[in-house]
C-alpha cells in the first residue's frame, strides 16, 4: 500500500499528461513557454484572484512575497512554530526574525489567541518592528482566516497565507490561496495538486504587487531581463511542468472530492476509538494529510506497519526546538500545544484513488 500513490494517479491521466509533455518537447520553449502563462490564468481563475505567478517552488514562493511585501532586517514575522520548515527558514532567509505562535489544538492550525499575546510580546520588547504574519494551511485545512484578517488590520501587519499543503480547501465557498494580502502554493509532486518535479506560486489581487513579483522572479528584470532594476531571484516554473500541472489542474475539483470522501470514511469509522481531524463549519479541507492524534501513535504505527501499511509523522519537531532556530532562544514549553501535537500525531494514508478494502484494512489495523 502506498502512502501517497502517484502511479494510479498517472496511469488515469497518462494520455493527456504524456501528449502535454511531448508537445513541450516539440515546440522547445522550455523556460517560460506558452504553458506557463496559460496555467498562470487557469490556475487564477480556480483561486478566484487576478494573479497567479509561478515560479521555481513553494519556498521561493514565500521569499518572492515576503520580498516584495518589503519585509527587511529587523523586522518580525510570525508564523506556526508546528509547520514544515520551509515556512520559518523562508523569514530567517529575507533577514527577518521567526516569531513564532502556538498552535489550535482542533484544527492544528495556527492559534489566533497565541498570536495576539505573541504579537504584543514584540511591541512591548521593542526589539524588532511586527510586519507581517504567515498563517499555513495545514494538512489541507485553510487556518482561521476570517480572525486572522482582524488581527492583521488591527495591528497594521502584511498577512500571508502559506498554503503549499492548503490548495482546493474553501472557507465559506473562498478558496485557500484567496486569503490575505498574498498567498503561496507549492507544486511539490506529494502535495495535493502536484507536478513531476518542484513548482511554486504566489497569487495576489493587487496589480502591482503582481508586477513587482513577476520582476523578482526573473532577476529583479524591468523591460527584459537584461535590464535590472532591483535584485530578484531566478525563479520560474519549466515550462514542462506547467503543462503536467494544466492536465492535473483539470481533474482535481474532482480529487479534492474524492479526498474528502476518503476522509469522511476514516472519520466515521474511527472517531469512536481515536482523535480525527476536525473541520470546523463552514470549512472544506483538502487533505494533504489526514492527522489523527493520539498519545499511543508509537505503538499504533507499529501495528500498522506490520500489516504493510505506511504511516508518517508530520512533523515531530516543532520550529522553536529545530537546531537552526537555536539562536533565537525559545525554550522547551514555549508552545504547549505545538509540543504535544508533535508527540502525539500521524498520519495514515491519504490520496483520492484509495479504496475501500484498503480504508478498511487500515482502520481494523488501528482499532
Ligand atoms: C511544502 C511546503 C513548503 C515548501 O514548498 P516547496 O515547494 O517544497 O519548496 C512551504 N510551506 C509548507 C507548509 C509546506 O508544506
Amino acid at each position: 500500500m502506498k502512502f501517497i500513490d502517484l502511479d494510479t494517479q498517472y496511469r488515469k491521466l497518462k494520455p493527456g499528461i504524456d501528449a502535454r509533455i511531448q508537445a513541450v518537447l516539440d515546440q522547445g520553449e522550455y523556460i517560460m513557454g506558452p504553458q506557463v502563462a496559460e496555467f498562470e490564468e487557469k490556475l487564477a481563475d480556480y483561486v478566484g484572484v487576478k494573479h497567479a505567478i509561478s515560479c521555481a517552488n513553494g519556498t521561493d514562493a514565500l521569499q518572492l512575497v515576503l520580498m516584495a511585501s518589503g519585509v527587511k532586517d529587523g523586522d518580525a514575522v510570525f508564523c506556526p512554530t508546528f509547520t514544515f520548515f520551509a515556512t520559518a527558514e523562508a523569514i530567517s532567509f529575507v533577514g527577518a526574525r521567526p516569531c513564532f505562535v502556538d498552535s489550535d489544538e482542533t484544527t492544528f492550525n495556527m492559534s489566533p489567541q497565541s498570536l495576539v499575546q505573541q504579537i504584543q510580546k514584540q511591541i512591548e520588547s521593542g526589539l524588532h518592528t511586527p510586519k507581517a504574519i504567515i498563517a499555513v494551511d495545514l494538512f489541507g485545512q485553510p487556518a482561521n482566516y476570517p480572525e486572522l484578517e482582524e488581527i492583521a488590520k488591527r495591528f497594521d501587519l502584511v498577512l500571508i497565507e502559506d498554503s503549499a499543503q492548503g490548495l482546493g480547501g474553501e472557507i465559506s465557498g473562498r478558496k485557500a490561496g484567496s486569503f490575505g494580502d498574498a498567498a503561496t502554493t507549492s507544486f511539490f509532486p506529494a502535495k495535493p495538486l502536484g507536478c513531476y518535479g518542484d513548482g511554486g506560486a504566489v497569487f495576489t489581487n493587487d496589480d502591482e504587487y503582481a508586477t513587482l513579483v513577476k520582476s523578482l522572479r526573473v532577476h529583479g528584470k524591468g523591460k527584459d531581463k537584461y535590464d535590472n532594476v532591483r535584485i530578484g531571484m531566478n525563479s520560474r516554473l519549466d515550462t514542462i511542468q506547467a503543462a503536467i500541472l494544466l492536465e492535473k489542474l483539470a481533474v482535481f475539483p474532482s480529487e479534492v472530492a474524492l479526498r474528502n470522501t476518503v476522509a469522511g470514511q476514516y472519520s466515521t469509522k474511527l472517531s469512536d476509538s481515536i482523535k480525527v481531524p476536525i473541520v470546523p463549519e463552514g470549512y472544506l479541507s483538502s487533505w494533504a494529510q489526514y492527522t489523527l492524534t493520539s498519545p499511543d501513535r508509537t505503538l499504533l504505527m507499529a501495528k500498522l506497519k506490520t500489516l504493510g501499511i505506511p504511516s508518517a509523522i508530520y512533523y515531530a519537531t516543532c520550529m522553536h526546538q529545530q537546531s537552526a532556530f537555536e539562536d533565537l532562544g525559545y525554550q522547551v514549553g514555549d508552545f504547549p500545544i505545538a509540543e504535544r501535537l508533535s508527540n502525539e500525531v500521524f498520519s495514515i494514508p491519504m490520496h483520492p484513488y484509495l479504496q475501500k478494502e484498503d480504508i478498511d484494512q487500515i482502520v481494523s489495523g488501528l482499532l
